[in-house]
Parts: C-alpha cells; sequence; structure tokens
C-alpha cells in the first residue's frame, strides 16, 4: 500500500514537495490555508539549482515558457556608473519568471501526480507522529506530515523547533509593468540590473517579452516604502528608470525580509521545509530554490532509506545532507544585504572588490551552481 503524505502549505516549497513525493509513489494531499492556490509577489529569479529541480519534477517547461533569460547581472551605483557587471555563463542559468507561472507549473505536475489538494484549510498546530491539526477542529494523520506554512510556520511552532525568527529592516515592494518598445538601451538589454542610491535600490528585470519586474527595497523606516508610493522620490533616486518608475500602479504591498533558523528541521515523522525552516533575505535570489530542492530531496532520502519504515531516521539523515549547504546560503543572503547601509561610494568598492574575487564570488554563487540531490546534471 502507498504510503501516505500530509502537507501543511500549498505555496512554492509545498507543491514541490508534494509533487516530489507523489511521483515516487506517495498518496499526497496538501492542506493550504487560502481559498486557492495563489502565488504572492510578482516575478521570481530562478537559478540553475532551481531550474534543475524544476526539470526533474517536470515543470520546468510550463514554468520558464516565455521567461527571461538574462546574460548578465549588473550592479550600478548612484550615479547609473556600473559597479560590476558579471557575466552568467550559460550552464549556470538565472531566468525570471512570473510567480503564477512557476506556481501553476508546480500545480500542474501535482495534477499529474495524483496530489489531492484541500483550500480554505489552515493548520494551526502539529504533532511528532504525523499529525496536522486543522483550524476546523479536523485531525488528519499519515505516514509523513510536512510543514511548508512559510515564515510563520504553525508547524514548525507547535514542534518546538523554531530557534531563530527575525526581520531584517529592509523590504521590498514589488511590481510588475508592461514593457514597452525602447524601455532598455542597447547596453541595457539582457540583463538583470541592480541600482543602487542610499539605503534605496531598484531592481529592474524582464519576465518575458511584455513583462517587467521591478522590485524597489528601502528600509523599513523609509517613507519611500508608504502607500500610495511617492513615485517622483524614486526617480529622484533613480532618474535613469523615470520612465518605467511612472508606469507603477496602485497595486503594490510591502513584504518584508525574513530569517528562520530551526533547531531540527523534523520531529518524529514531522517535518518542516522551506521557508518554515530556513527563509532568508532576497539578496541572492534563492529562497524559493532552496524551498523546492529541499522538498525534492526530502522526497529522495526517503525513497533511498534502508530501512522505509524508519521516517525519523530518515529525515534526519535528509537534513544532515542539506542543511550546511542552506545556512552557508542563509549566511551570505544575509551578508549581502550589509552594503545596503554603507555609503555609496564605500558600496561600490566593497561590491567591486569582493564580486571581483574569484573565492568570494564562488561563495556566493555555490548554491546556484549546485546539482541538488535529486537532478541530473543539464543536457548540454
Ligand atoms: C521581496 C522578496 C523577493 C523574493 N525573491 C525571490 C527570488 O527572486 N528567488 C527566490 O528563489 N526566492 C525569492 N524570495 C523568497 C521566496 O519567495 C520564498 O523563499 C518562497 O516563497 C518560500 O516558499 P514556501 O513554499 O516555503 O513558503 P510560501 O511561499 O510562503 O508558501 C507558504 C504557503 O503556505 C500557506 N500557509 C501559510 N500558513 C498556513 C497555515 N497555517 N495553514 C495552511 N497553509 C498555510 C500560505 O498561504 C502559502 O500558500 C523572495 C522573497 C521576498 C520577500
Amino acid at each position: 500500500m502507498a504510503r501516505s503524505a500530509i502537507i501543511s502549505g500549498g505555496g512554492i516549497g509545498g507543491l514541490a514537495t508534494a509533487a516530489a513525493l507523489a511521483q515516487r509513489g506517495w498518496d499526497v494531499t496538501v492542506y493550504e490555508r487560502q481559498s486557492e492556490l495563489r502565488a504572492a509577489g510578482s516575478g521570481i529569479y530562478i537559478w540553475e539549482n532551481g531550474l534543475r529541480v524544476l526539470e526533474a519534477l517536470g515543470a520546468y517547461e510550463e514554468a520558464t515558457e516565455g521567461a527571461f533569460h538574462g546574460t548578465h547581472f549588473e550592479q550600478r551605483d548612484n550615479l547609473d556608473q556600473i559597479i560590476e557587471s558579471a557575466p552568467i555563463a550559460s550552464d549556470k542559468r538565472l531566468l525570471t519568471v512570473l510567480r503564477s507561472r512557476l506556481l501553476g507549473a508546480l500545480k500542474s505536475a501535482c495534477e499529474r501526480a495524483g496530489v489531492k489538494v484541500v483550500t480554505n484549510a489552515e493548520t494551526i498546530g502539529a504533532t511528532a507522529s504525523g499529525e496536522l491539526l486543522l483550524a476546523s477542529g479536523q485531525t488528519v494523520r499519515a505516514d509523513l506530515a510536512v510543514g511548508v506554512d512559510g515564515v510563520w510556520s504553525r508547524v514548525r511552532q507547535s514542534l518546538g523547533l523554531e530557534l531563530l525568527h527575525e526581520q531584517t529592516r529592509e523590504g521590498a515592494l514589488r511590481t510588475m509593468i508592461a514593457s514597452r518598445a525602447g524601455d532598455f538601451a542597447a547596453q541595457d538589454v539582457g540583463k538583470y540590473i541592480e541600482n543602487w542610491n542610499g539605503t534605496r535600490r531598484l531592481l529592474v528585470t524582464p519576465v518575458n517579452a511584455t513583462q517587467i519586474y521591478l522590485a524597489l527595497t528601502c528600509l523599513q523606516d523609509d517613507e519611500a516604502r508608504n502607500l500610495p508610493l511617492d513615485r517622483q522620490l524614486w526617480i529622484d533616486a533613480f532618474p535613469r528608470w523615470a520612465h518605467l518608475i511612472e508606469r507603477i500602479g496602485d497595486t503594490l504591498s510591502w513584504g518584508v525580509y525574513s530569517v528562520t533558523r530551526s533547531r531540527a528541521w523534523s520531529a518524529g515523522r514531522t517535518a518542516i521545509v522551506g521557508d518554515a525552516a530556513h527563509a532568508q533575505p532576497p539578496n541572492l535570489g534563492q529562497g524559493g530554490g532552496m524551498a523546492m530542492q529541499n522538498g525534492l530531496a526530502m522526497a529522495v532520502a526517503l525513497e533511498q532509506a534502508k530501512d522505509p519504515r524508519d521516517i525519523p531516521s530518515a529525515l534526519q539523515a535528509w537534513e544532515a545532507a542539506e542543511r550546511p549547504l542552506v545556512e552557508h546560503c542563509q549566511r551570505w543572503s544575509i551578508l549581502y544585504g550589509e552594503v545596503t547601509c554603507l555609503p555609496d561610494a564605500v558600496r561600490s568598492q566593497v561590491i567591486r572588490s569582493a564580486m571581483g574575487d574569484a573565492w568570494v564570488a564562488g561563495q556566493v554563487f555555490k548554491a546556484a551552481n549546485s546539482s541538488p540531490t535529486g537532478t541530473v546534471a543539464p543536457r548540454r
């Protein structure tokens, strides 16, 4: 008889975990708090590691159809001078996709694998014996329970796994605008462009042929984060991109960055995955990649366990194998955030000398360049 799994949370990590388990023969049900599976945010960067996970789950084609595939990642200073322009090697892909498209692709993979999804189903607690307690008063149980319920994870909290949950001083306003001919000068085409001015940052990234993803980041107490958006304030900071900022609509919301660390990623036969276990600031664009990566790795660890009945030991082995990379990625993502509060000229020097150093660049891109468990080397 198929082993059963129940998953709290139908976001990027929850659906990747569900698909990976179901593809390995598990009978999987996802319990999602919202009334439908819905992606928060607009665009998302997916690096090589995350793309390989999507390939392994059979979700790559749908998720990346028409996606922007840039050739350079560029940082610019307050005078619109290039600080660093790093080429992205062709075998280390970075794509930007619509979050809704990514979630849709993972949902399709789940449907093909027979995953059941229950919406309007909020988890309020969990036990180490594979149980989820739902707000409706129902308790559901299975051979395996997984909390992929985001930064405020009730599963993590109720199992006593939380070591740290804090929010950084920085946050982001994210939006999508329609692109127009001539938006990018010839020298800007094909680039992910991170523009800095003081503690404000504007990320300009096409997501496909018709839309551009803008992320406006600043400190919590900066008036620039107030809504409705003071467009002029952002135009004054980034005049080079005035034509894009003018087009920002009113559907912005402020997103904070969370960092979560957990004592362990499981208790008994209940695990936590993704932001629930290890959220990180988005400076390296790896939170979603790591969530999908660890969901797949967990399914593989359970499949390869010497004794398939010993789920707790398989979960511990999974954590031991995957945790070092996650913690590395968290550390370097937090470290990158430190440049936010440096004076402009100092920030430029730091970025230039750090990213120009092969060792530092290797650390920054370590997760992006990894071959996640359960994936195969890309076909070239
Ligand atoms: C500004 C910003 C930019 C980012 N950019 C990138 C990027 O470019 N690339 C990247 O890889 N990552 C990025 N991230 C990080 C990425 O969004 C997260 O790491 C990723 O969404 C984590 O996936 P998850 O499934 O673990 O959690 P979530 O995406 O938060 O999904 C959690 C799901 O669980 C549901 N849920 C919550 N509580 C309950 C409950 N009690 N019961 C039932 N369901 C529940 C939620 O409704 C949701 O559907 C960014 C984050 C931010 C804030």
